[in-house]
């Protein structure tokens, strides 16, 4: 019955029929091909398998019916308009079939040229091009080598020795010295190779080939690397791919041919003019690969005018049509242009918000639409410090800033090695001659990536932006010698281990160790520079989109601070107020003598008199903080961890009191606090006696808290400014809790405060799941909620915190049970439905009950659009996080259709 629906399907579509609005379907490069098409650019006839096609054959191991008829048709339709046949030996059609999935995913994907090419047709080839034999084989080659490689899995290098093995028999390192015949000799030798590793011939039948190559674009989906990027980009695992089938042009067919890659403003800045790479004489994959040293794209003005000024146009159209930043790849076929894709390109996060601001400029796009084009990821990106440099640092060499930052890191040579010594918490520098995607890996684990080949669009140059990691690309003064481990520079060796450090803004390698600084942007939030004043377009661009951010934002935003420090670091970042003041760490350092009298306190004066001496330290602790946020809310909460933690570990305490017993030494404290950590011993303290039970079980200690902070804010309010507490009680989960600890903390508060006119809030986390289903019984007795979502998810899924992100999460990641930890962005449909419940019970037993967040959640840009979509008052994350939040918050309140914020 299945076939039955799927008869009828179309999976196949000609270019003329597609558009930029059909990713889904089309992909993205599928999708665009059909505007330019539409556009009239000269694209090469060709069409597009959809991504349902994809997802049937990966559901069912087979291609779906009607498939198979209706690539004939289009095959059939595109040779009518060719005016030649695929493989035909007198006069070939010859196609490229490529990948493209709805989000681009450079390199993952696999792209195999020159298909319809085999023994006879190669000599066709060669008299369409006029007899240039050389020019025949070499595509030959190439297809044997792509279609070997990326449909047949024969290792890559195998091809690549073959090649290098010719060259070197003719005495040279330029590919563009091999003739006909030594292509020819290399046709047999990629024959033999595919024989070997496959146990058949080379497939002579161009529609096989075809077939075989789109087969194996479906399932590149699955390829590890494509899921291990997917993952990394939280690209969903079921959408699947399309499959271009494309007529080739040809750049390889003499000096007036080549191909090229170009953006239409700079990728790394954003500055407006023309950035690209041309290579002459050569195939597109050239370009991409870094295999040879490209020139800078004006240089095409000098050697083919004409198609210089005709791509100049088409860039200025696109990006006229596309609103954006577009880059672009095209081939030169004897001083013919042809465009072979365009996107809305990649960019720096820096690029990302100045190329927004002009684009507001210039009238293309408003404000709220340069909001939505930039996100929270890339403003935390910028507010990464860069190298500060003294005379004293001369760099080593120079490549491209290929992606932005500065990286200090050991050097090592393999993404295996990578992996190793960052997962011993070292920081490495992955270093290559040029990065193919096997290095996916190692560029996640590095701290940054240097190549000695390749330019803005190598490899390593796109992954790494797309990743925002820093890299360095085309560094060629650097001898990279990967079985040795080492690289020369400078007539200077550096091998495996030693320190380096690169800079991709500037593109500039060091050895050693440089000292970083901090960023601009940072510097702007800081308010040390003016962005009315200062001429960076950067700092205005960020302040612009900020600005309208604020403007436009629902949420407030609030910040994370235990210390008066923190709190103005933070309302320097446009912290409007403290969502969350721990005080545990008024608990440590020269108070803990107190704390240990407060825990070992045998009779109520012991007690008692150990809580008045804490009490004048809290005070001012609090005074510092209220003096800091004058006139803006601060959330204390009440201690929360178990009381053991504040005592020396089980194992210290047993030494020493074993040592002092040897020595004869007085050991009477020592076995008291011994005595008192084993009693207080929890099988699982995360769920023991801490938070509120703490309060109800420790008479006096949650009052001493509750009078610090009302006479702190007394204090200060005498003093002119604004306190604005609130008290906010941890790990409640039953309506009675709050209400004990609330009758009490009234009356201290209404002894302390008097008509000082101080007015202190009381209110409670929700972050024990019981908490978030009664909610309606505990807004009774609180004035704001405050959602503690790392707990919450810890509870909501039973996960301890401390053990699980190392002991199995990776499983569940590579299972798909979920696509990132729920304790980096929130679970929305669990944990996330907790709070949904909570958020409506709660407002509708009280409806002026203020609700707000204040786990890490807070500052993640998914999370923060999720609590906006709930409605709550505000979101409290780390005072470095505040800006990333504010953006996000504006962002999420501009986005009325629900898309994702990628
Ligand atoms: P990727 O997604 O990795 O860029 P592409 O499908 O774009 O892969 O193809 C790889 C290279 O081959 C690109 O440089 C592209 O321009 C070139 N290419 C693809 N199809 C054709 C074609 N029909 N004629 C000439 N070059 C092509
Ligand atoms: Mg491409
Ligand atoms: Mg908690």
């Amino acid at each position: 019955m299945a076939a039955q629906e799927t008869v009828d399907h179309k999976y196949v579509y000609d270019f003329a029929e597609g558009n930029k609005e059909l990713k889904e379907l089309l992909g993205g490069k599928g999708a665009n091909l059909a505007e330019m098409t539409n556009l009239g650019l000269p694209v090469p006839p060709g069409f597009t398998i959809t991504t349902e096609a994809c997802k049937a054959y990966l559901a069912t191991g087979r291609e779906p019916d009607g498939l198979a008829d209706q690539i004939e048709t289009h095959l059939e339709s595109l040779e009518r308009q060719m005016g030649r046949r695929l493989g035909d030996p007198q006069d070939p059609l010859l196609v490229s079939v490529r990948s493209g999935a709805k989000f681009s995913m450079p390199g993952m994907m696999e792209t195999v040229l020159n298909v319809g090419l085999n023994d006879r047709s190669v000599v066709g080839l060669s008299n369409q091009a006029g007899g240039n034999d050389r020019f025949a084989w070499d595509s030959y080659r190439r297809l044997i080598q792509m279609f070997g490689k990326t449909v047949c899995e024969v290792p890559g290098e195998e091809f690549e020795h073959a090649l290098d093995e010719a060259k070197r028999a003719k005495g040279t390192t330029n590919d563009l010295d091999l003739d006909a015949d030594d292509l020819r000799g290399l046709v047999d030798a990629y024959k033999s190779i595919f024989l070997k590793h496959t146990g058949r011939d080379f497939p002579q039948e161009p529609r096989e080939q075809l077939d075989l190559a789109i087969r194996a674009v479906f399932e590149s989906w699955n390829a590890e690397r494509a899921v291990l990027y997917r993952r990394q980009e939280r690209i969903p695992a079921d959408l699947g791919t399309a499959v271009n089938v494309v007529t080739m042009v040809f750049g390889n067919l003499g000096p007036d041919s080549g191909t090229g890659v170009a953006f239409t403003r700079d990728p790394g800045s954003g500055a407006q003019g023309i950035y690209g790479d041309y290579l002459a004489n050569a195939q597109g994959e050239d370009v991409v690969a870094g295999i040879r040293n490209t020139v800078p794209l004006q240089e095409l003005e000098r050697l083919d005018k004409k198609s210089y000024d005709e791509l100049l146009g088409i860039m200025a159209r696109l990006e006229e049509h596309y609103k954006d930043l577009c880059d672009i790849e095209f081939t030169i076929e004897r001083g013919k242009l042809w465009m072979l894709q365009t996107r809305v390109g990649k960019r720096t996060a820096a690029a990302a918000f100045v190329i927004a601001g002009q684009l507001v400029d210039e009238g293309l796009i408003d404000l709220d639409e340069a909001l939505h084009r930039v996100n929270g990821a890339q403003l935390a990106q910028l507010m990464f410090p860069r190298f500060r440099l003294d005379h004293e640092f001369e760099p080593v060499a120079k490549g491209i800033g290929a992606s932005p930052g500065a990286a200090s890191g050991k050097v090592v040579f393999t993404s295996a090695r990578a992996v190793e010594l960052a997962a011993e918490g070292e920081s490495v520098i992955l270093v290559r001659r040029e990065t193919n995607p096997d290095d996916l890996n190692g560029m996640i684990a590095a701290q940054g990536i240097l190549t000695s080949r390749g330019g803005k669009t190598s490899h390593a140059a796109v992954v790494a932006r797309g990743m925002g990691k820093t890299c360095v690309s085309g560094a060629d003064d650097i001898e990279v010698n990967v079985p040795a481990k080492r690289f020369t520079v400078a007539g200077q060796t550096v091998t495996e281990g030693d320190v380096v450090s690169i800079d991709g803004t500037t593109g500039k390698v060091y050895l050693g160790e440089v000292p970083v600084m901090p960023s601009e942007v940072v510097q702007y939030f800081e308010g040390s520079l003016d962005p009315e004043h200062v001429d960076n377009a950067l700092v205005r661009a960020v302040h612009r989109i900020m600005s309208h951010a604020d403007a436009k934002r629902q949420l407030a935003v609030r910040t994370n601070a235990d210390t008066g420090a923190d709190a103005a670091r933070a309302r320097r970042f446009g912290a409007e107020g403290i969502g969350l003041c721990r005080t545990e760490h008024m608990f440590l350092g020269d108070r803990r003598e107190l704390v240990e009298k407060l825990i070992l306190a045998r009779t109520d004066d012991e007690r008692e008199s150990a809580l008045a001496a804490l009490l004048p330290l809290q005070r001012d602790d609090f005074k510092e903080i209220f003096r800091e946020m004058d006139g803006l809310p601060v959330t204390v909460r009440l201690i929360d961890p178990p009381l053991h933690e504040f005592l020396p570990p089980l194992e210290q305490l047993a030494v020493n009191v074993a040592v002092a017993q040897e020595r004869g030494e007085d050991v009477a404290k020592e076995e008291a606090l011994l005595a008192a950590v084993r009693r207080m011993h929890e099988e699982n303290p995360m769920l023991g006696l801490r938070g509120v039970r703490l309060g109800l079980v420790i008479p006096g200690l949650f009052a001493m808290q509750v009078r610090a902070i009302a006479e702190a804010a007394v204090s200060v309010t005498r003093d002119g400014a604004v306190a604005k507490p609130e008290i906010m009680v941890p790990l409640v989960g039953a309506v009675q809790e709050l209400e004990t600890v609330r009758a009490e903390a009234e009356k201290i508060i209404a002894e302390v405060v008097g008509d000082s006119g101080v007015e202190v809030l009381i209110g409670t986390m929700i972050e024990v799941p019981r908490a978030a289903l009664t909610a309606g019984q505990i807004a009774e007795a609180a004035q704001f909620f405050s959602f503690g979502t790392n707990d919450l998810t810890q509870m909501a899924w039973g996960f301890s915190r401390d053990d699980v992100e190392g002991a199995f999460f990776w499983r569940y990641l590579e299972l798909g049970i979920f696509g990132i930890s729920p304790f980096e962005s929130i679970d929305r449909d669990g944990v996330g439905r907790l709070v949904r419940i909570a958020a409506e019970e709660g407002r509708a037993a009280r409806p002026e009950l203020k609700l707000g967040v204040c786990g890490e959640h807070g500052g993640d840009p998914d999370s923060v659009h999720f609590f906006h979509e709930v409605g709550l008052d505000y979101v409290s994350c780390s005072p470095f996080r505040v800006p990333v939040a504010r953006l996000e918050a504006g962002r999420a309140a501009v986005e009325t259709d629900g898309s994702d914020s990628r």
